[in-house]
């Protein structure tokens, strides 16, 4: 299954790239709700985050962990939120949140506005620390 996530994966589509291994892909969120808010994903689609195999679904949240901490230690707050929602993009994914309240993590909240600049150096900052 092609998806926009595979065409970011192949580099057919732009993206700020967080980090990579063989099987798992980061990038930030073009629409974030915070700066520094990262999609994780398997490179290969499978809509539902769920139905990934037993060994992917662990690959996936070891990596994401890795991630969590750079975001983390780029953005030094209370916490980083793990959400799966799902419903924009059929790609399974783990949203990223780096978070100082509960508020932050509101998928009704408006999104932050960003320029191509800062996503550069957001993904720049984080990336340091993987
Ligand atoms: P969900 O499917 O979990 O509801 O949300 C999908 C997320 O993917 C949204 O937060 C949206 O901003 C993000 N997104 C959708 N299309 C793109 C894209 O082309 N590039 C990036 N970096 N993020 C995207």
């Amino acid at each position: 299954m092609e998806t926009i996530f595979t065409k970011i994966v192949k580099g057919e589509i732009p993206c700020y790239k967080i980090a990579e291994n063989d099987k798992f892909y980061a990038f930030l969120d073009i629409n974030p709700l915070a700066a520094g808010h990262t999609l994780v994903i398997p490179k290969e689609a499978t809509d539902w985050l769920f139905d990934i195999t037993d060994d992917d679904l662990s690959g996936i949240i070891l990596f994401a962990k890795k991630v969590a901490h750079a975001i983390s230690k780029t953005y030094p707050g209370k916490r980083v939120g793990m959400v799966v929602i799902g419903y924009e993009v059929p790609h399974a994914h783990i949203h990223l949140v780096p978070m100082q309240t509960m508020q932050d993590i509101d998928f009704k909240r408006t999104r932050v506005k960003l320029s191509s600049e800062e996503f550069q150096q957001i993904a720049t900052a984080i990336s340091r620390f993987i």
